[in-house]
């Protein structure tokens, strides 16, 4: 991860400080510790973000702590109408937050309005949260008695997300979380923080009281913090898988919930039946698009029988018509990668396959733009089980095509391999579709839809490697992650008819 031993950098130098932000002010990082922040289309620094000790990160969440009992006490009427204001800022100030993305991240605008638009569901879901709160009642459970259960916040929760949905992701995490009642201090990628600091500044401007949501930055110091923090009750991570398992694990064993979303390997099925153009299209919209640093992205395209030779002959006809670019020019179809180094990392995959055994038919490392950190899309036919190409998520621009001979060899590739995050089948025959649906071992699946990302009123969260913990993101699930249950037994007998009787109590 990026970091420098060095303090953050003076204004004066052209370079933005990113500091942190508790209790509803902006407040700069005295650690001595930062990291460096670029505009991947040029490749130059343009901000430093303050790293976090782990006496900041106490502040944060003490300072969350103290917001807590005034936030639950919050009706249910004025938290939904606070939605209802967030939902309408986020509207109105997406292009702002947009530029924000692609400057730091470098997905191209239009793309970076999708992500907002996405997190955006999550709000509205949100808005309607008296209704999601809403609990059971069973009047006469046993006689004169009536049961009932209601969900409660946990009390301080945290957020620790990946680089590449700098305000979506986060907004998976917090809106739920504070929809609920919680307090919330989330700790964004150090890539590209400044998104979460706009989240900030949003929500107070909305009238979300100061403390409710907190920012701070940094990197591992910071989220061990986290993890080891008393006062935090639950952590959502979204990221790669070994960062995932190691975030489950630490803060399990400290007696927190987590869920912990991991890294991902997607399969698309194209059966023989498919239409080409429009699985060549799917394939080469879903495994550029944001240069391929999407967990649903698909890096695998699994060919059957005899639709390979055509399938490759139409996206190999497609690559050459995405247009490479910054992110901020409107006629960019794709950006660049996020760092130097992951670019590189990227690459050499391709660099080494052709080792490996496999034939790189479209090399994009050819004709990317000198400047920032670009990669053109790369095809790479004959990719095995195996080989690095194949084991491994590459996360980048980078699609693998795998040749089987029927729909089993298939099926099985995608439920051996250690993610289940996203898959896809490109078919025209329902009967097959939903055979897959029925067999394949993966938590969201497309029928010729590539991107299979759950709208809001369902739940986010893959299988297997893709997922730790038992509650997927948002949606129904979220509801349920952030609360607590509780059940109530009541009765109001007449006290004349009350008598000691020391029997285990019996519904009667
Ligand atoms: P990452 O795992 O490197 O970082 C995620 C977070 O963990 C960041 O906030 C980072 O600061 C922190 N972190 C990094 N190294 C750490 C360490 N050693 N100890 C403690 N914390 C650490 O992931 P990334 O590169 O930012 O994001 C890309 C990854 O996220 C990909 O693997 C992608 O598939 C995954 N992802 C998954 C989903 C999903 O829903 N399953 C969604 C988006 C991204």
């Amino acid at each position: 991860m990026t970091e420098l031993a060095t303090p953050p950098v003076e204004e004066s130098t052209g370079v933005t400080r990113i500091s942190h932000w508790i209790g509803g002010h902006s407040v700069a990082g005295t650690s001595d510790r930062s990291g460096v922040v670029y505009n991947p289309a040029t490749g130059r620094q343009t901000g430093a973000v303050d790293f976090a000790s782990v006496e900041e990160v106490d502040r944060a969440v003490q300072t969350a702590k103290e917001a807590a009992p005034a936030w639950r006490a919050v009706s249910l009427a004025k938290r939904a109408e606070l939605f209802f204001a967030i939902r309408e800022l986020v509207h109105e100030r997406r292009e702002e937050v947009a530029r924000i993305l692609t400057s730091e991240h470098g997905k191209v605008l239009s793309d970076a309005l999708g992500e907002v638009t996405r997190g955006l569901e999550v709000i509205e879901f949100c808005c309607g949260l008296p209704t999601l709160l809403k609990s059971e009642f069973s009047e006469q459970a046993s006689s004169g008695i009536d049961v009932y259960s209601i969900r409660q916040p946990l009390g301080v929760v945290a957020g620790i997300t990946p680089f590449n949905f700098p305000v979506m992701v986060p907004m998976w995490m917090w809106a739920p979380a504070l929809a609920c009642g919680n307090t919330f201090v989330l700790k964004p990628s150090e890539k590209d923080p400044s998104a979460s600091i706009w989240t900030a500044e949003l929500l107070k401007e909305a009238g979300v009281p100061d403390g409710v949501f907190n920012v701070v930055h940094g990197d591992k110091t910071a989220v061990d913090a986290v993890l080891e923090h008393p006062d935090i009750k639950a952590v959502s991570f979204v990221g790669s898988t070994p960062i995932a398992r190691y975030v489950y694990e630490t803060a399990t064993s400290r007696g927190k919930r987590c869920q912990a979303l991991g890294g991902a390997k997607n399969h698309m099925i194209v059966l023989p039946d498919a239409d080409i153009d429009m699985a060549a299209d799917a394939a080469v919209s879903a495994a550029y698009g944001s240069a391929g640093e999407r967990c649903m992205a698909i890096s695998q395209v699994v060919a059957v029988g005899n639709v390979a030779g055509p399938l490759i002959d139409a996206i190999k006809e497609r690559i050459p018509k995405v247009k490479v670019g910054d992110g901020m020019d409107p006629s960019s179809e794709m950006g660049p990668l996020v760092t130097r180094e992951h670019r590189d990392k990227v690459a050499s995959y391709v660099e080494g396959a052709t080792a490996e055994g496999a034939k790189v038919l479209v090399d994009g490392r050819e004709g990317a733009p000198a400047e920032g950190f670009f990669l053109k899309p790369s095809l790479i036919d004959d990719v095995k089980p195996g080989m690095k190409a194949y084991e491994d998520e590459i996360f980048g621009p980078v699609l693998g095509v795998t040749r089987v001979g029927t729909y089993d060899e298939a099926v099985q590739l995608v439920n051996d391999n250690p993610y289940g995050n996203g898959t896809a089948i490109f078919t025209r025959d329902g009967g097959a579709a939903r055979q897959f649906q029925f067999d394949v071992q993966a938590g969201m699946v497309g029928i010729n839809v590539p991107i299979p990302v759950p709208v809001a009123y369902y739940s986010f969260g893959g299988w297997k490697a893709s997922l730790f913990g038992d509650r997927h993101i948002y949606g129904p699930e979220g509801i349920d992650f952030y609360t607590r249950g509780k059940v109530v037994t009541s009765r109001w007998p007449d006290p004349a008819t009350s008598k000691v009787d020391l029997g285990f109590p019996q519904t009667r």
